[in-house]
């Protein structure tokens, strides 16, 4: 289905992540919606739009945060710290301020990582109204002890909660939901690996017509993915599987966080594409920290959501630092994972259940040329193994997966042999 695709799919993917990575997005306000609006150049999506006060659950949906401009002058009236340069420079959120102040006043405002002084530190304060800059640790080291002007332009009102959501009929009402963060300002790995990966894999999907149809959610961690659940609380029924996708595009081994449930078709077919992969990875349990998978998981609704990422959040230094740029994510590695994405969501799509029409002893084979079909594929011996072995387990308990792990045959030849097997009427779906 998805994984014919092999052209320029890493540029594409790429070129987006530079498209969207000047933006100042937040997780409410006008850099949230010019994203999404980029975004509608690749697909339809469509922008919902939920008020201030709008009570989600145990959450209420906030004001909404815009931002224009920020710096600080020193006494020379030179900009030390410009918004201007990075929107890292200003704590997301920050209520407006214009005022002067000692360097012992404007320190408490101020974030550094001493650890690695070259780089801008990425700091939110969604839920206490104040302020701060953000800046390396090297223009801290700079600063005199002299009178300061600060100045953020920005304004924190009524407004909406802004999200994305693209659906895609398939063939059953039954739904797989795509969900990603996009509410961090200029990161690249965390945050917009997943948004571009997430569009493309939309993009190519609505192409076909998958057997599950497709919710994909482009939304404000944590507050996105309540809003959703709790204003769609009736379509939550349909979803039977998903994925979280983020940290997508730096160097490291594939991570797949389980659903909570950890035993779902999902969690399995993720285990196996990895393991098909022939590539370093991990497969953790779920554990409820990280993103969006979290409110999923909760115990009200305990969706069978995992979370496919390279590196963990919090596991690399550049993790929300400026050092998460353009240079951190690279084609490449964003490639392979739209691959394993697609890799996982094309497995889904296949991974049926079939029932043998003659499961009484086996099937005179021969009779029915199925052995000459079988052998003009590559590996005639493998598919007289895969033959018998769909057979076998076609007993209406075992999915074409688990047939490809009993057997240790490849679940693409075992696919190849259940479609031949059905035109031969020996194999019936239990879709059918
Ligand atoms: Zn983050």
């Amino acid at each position: 289905m998805l994984t014919f695709i092999k052209t320029d799919i890493a540029q594409k993917i790429y070129q987006l992540i530079t498209e969207l990575y000047p933006i100042c997005r937040s997780i409410t306000g006008n850099g949230f919606r010019e994203t999404l609006k980029t975004i509608q150049q690749h697909i339809p999506l469509s922008i919902h739009e939920v008020p201030t006060g709008t009570e989600v659950f145990d959450w209420i949906v906030p004001k909404e945060w815009n931002i224009k401009d920020a710096y600080i002058k020193n006494s020379q009236g030179e900009k030390v710290v410009d918004f201007a340069n990075s929107n890292l420079h200003v704590v997301n959120y920050s209520v407006p301020v214009h005022q002067k102040l000692s360097f012992e006043e404007l320190k408490a405002h101020l974030f550094t990582l001493a650890d690695y002084p070259n780089w801008i530190p990425y700091r939110t304060s969604y839920y206490e109204e104040t302020w701060g800059f953000c800046l390396t640790h090297h223009q801290y080291l700079e600063l005199n002890h002299e009178e300061y002007e600060v100045f953020i332009d920005s304004s924190l009102e009524p407004g909406h909660l802004s999200y994305g959501e693209y659906y895609i009929p398939g063939e059953s009402a039954d739904e797989v939901l795509i969900s990603c963060h996009a509410c961090h300002p200029s990161l690249c790995n965390d945050n917009l690996s997943g948004i571009a990966i997430a569009t493309f894999i939309a993009k190519y999907l609505s192409q076909t017509t998958p057997k599950y149809s497709y919710r994909f959610l482009w939304i404000p961690g944590t507050i996105g993915s309540i809003t959703w659940l709790a204003l769609n609380e009736a379509k939550v029924n349909n979803i039977k599987h998903g994925l979280v996708l983020t940290c997508l595009g730096d160097a490291g081994n594939f991570t797949y966080k389980k659903s909570r449930r950890g035993d779902t078709e999902i969690d399995k077919i993720a285990a196996y594409v990895l393991k098909s992969s022939k590539q370093g990875y991990e497969i953790i349990d779920f554990f409820p920290y990280g993103y969006d998978e979290r409110q999923y998981c909760s115990p009200g609704f305990n969706l069978a959501v995992g979370c496919l990422m390279r590196s963990p959040h919090n596991s690399f230094p550049e993790y929300h630092t400026s050092a998460d740029d353009l240079n951190f994510v690279q084609p490449q590695y964003l490639a392979e994972s739209f691959f394993i994405c697609s890799s996982i969501l094309d497995i889904l799509n296949d991974n049926h259940i079939y029932y043998n029409q003659n499961p009484k002893c086996e099937p005179q084979l021969g009779r029915r040329g199925i052995y000459q079909t079988s052998n003009s594929h590559q590996d005639s011996k493998l598919n007289q193994m895969a033959i018998l072995w769909v057979l076998n387990l076609s007993d209406g308990h075992h999915t074409l997966l688990d047939i490809a792990e009993r057997s240790g045959i490849s679940f693409d030849v075992i696919k190849y042999t259940a479609d031949i097997l059905s035109t031969y009427e020996l194999l019936i779906s239990e879709n059918n």
